[in-house]
């Protein structure tokens, strides 16, 4: 298990409930898109209507979930949670749908795996509120009308481009999100320690925000760590010395790169000069999927611009060399 993976793991579930912020203001970062939604919230409130549909976009961990959940709140109504592989048949979404009361949150995570046939139920529910749906099978099958309160939907996907171009159209907000700097992640891990009961101070917060890869979720789990090695070896007290000491013993280095990070980018400069190579070569040369690389290692490689694209494959950049100590191959000299 990877302490810096931006994906959830079961271990995490019931840490993280405990966690999330409740409110927009509570929610830390991401200003642009706080101050956009709390003007269409407030909007949407005035005329008495439900908030446009909200497809919310980035890598995993930086708290998609959460604001949907924060919406809704904001909102006053209630959140229905799926996700897109959840929903195999049109009767499994009319079944949701048709359970919701006016203005509720539909909340579907990974969109982009809902399947086309969903899909397509999906948007006239989307535009006017209704569901089309097919009862009985063969001569005698005939298609229902199903009308439908107002409800938001709200999509989160890692991969924006996967979603087909007539589902992304009837989103009428589009929000990504972005990693967060360490002020905010400082703030984070503060806000964390509060709920969790634990002591740290300024100095330690930083130390554990540097390490988080810019992603709340990472920031959380590397300070539930911290403090359990805070207890075993001090005094309870999260200080500098014992942070930097346990987050050395979770092998998370001053930047939050871990063994993976390191093994991907040597593989690429010991076995390929640093590139450019392929996505696919990369994933085969370090026994990985492309689509892992592409959506959990590499966003954070290419965010600290350790890794650049390129027509012909991805490059480790002079900064990666540098951070690992590794001279620039001399033809590579810039
Ligand atoms: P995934 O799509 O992988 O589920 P996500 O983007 O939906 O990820 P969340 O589950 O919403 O991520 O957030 C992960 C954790 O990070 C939660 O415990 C939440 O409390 C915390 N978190 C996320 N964003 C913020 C924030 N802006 N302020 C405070 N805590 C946050």
């Amino acid at each position: 298990e990877r302490v810096i993976s931006s994906e959830a793991s079961n271990f995490d579930e019931p840490f993280e409930q405990s966690l999330r912020p409740q409110l927009l203001s509570q929610y830390i970062g991401q200003d642009k898109i706080k101050h956009k939604l709390a003007i269409f919230i407030e909007a949407a409130k005035m005329r008495n209507e439900s908030l446009d549909h909200c497809l919310l976009y980035g890598p995993p961990g930086l708290g998609k979930t959460t604001l949907a959940a924060v919406i809704a709140n904001e909102m006053d109504v209630q959140i229905r949670m799926t996700s897109g592989p959840a929903i195999e048949r049109p009767g499994d979404l009319a079944a949701i749908v048709s359970s919701l009361e006016p203005g509720d949150v539909l909340f579907i995570d990974e969109i982009h795996r809902l399947n086309r046939s969903i899909e397509e139920v999906l948007y006239p529910a989307m535009e006017d509120f209704c569901l089309d749906i097919v009862v009985g099978k063969g001569p005698t099958a005939r298609s229902v009308r199903l009308d439908l309160p107002p409800f938001t939907l709200i999509g989160a996907t890692t991969r924006a481009g996967a979603l087909s171009a007539p589902l992304r159209d009837r989103f009428g907000v589009l929000l990504r999100l972005d990693f967060y700097d360490e002020a905010a992640l400082t703030s984070i891990v503060v806000r964390s320690a509060e709920l969790f009961n634990a002591s740290i101070d300024h100095e330690s917060a930083g130390e554990i925000a540097r390490r988080s890869r810019g992603t709340p979720r990472i920031a959380n789990r590397l300070l539930k760590r911290v403090r359990d090695f805070a207890q075993v070896r001090g005094n309870g007290h999260i200080s500098i010395d014992i942070a930097r000491d346990a987050l050395e013993l979770l092998q998370v280095d001053p930047i939050g790169l871990d063994h993976i990070d390191h093994q991907l980018l040597l593989s690429m400069i010991e076995r390929f000069r640093g590139g450019p190579v392929g996505l696919d070569t990369i994933a085969a040369s370090i026994g990985e999927e492309s689509t892992t690389i592409e959506d959990v290692y590499e966003p954070y490689l290419l965010q600290i611009g350790f890794i650049q694209r390129s027509p012909r494959g991805r490059i480790v950049s002079s900064l990666a060399y540098e951070h690992l100590g590794i001279p620039l191959p001399i033809e590579r000299d810039n």
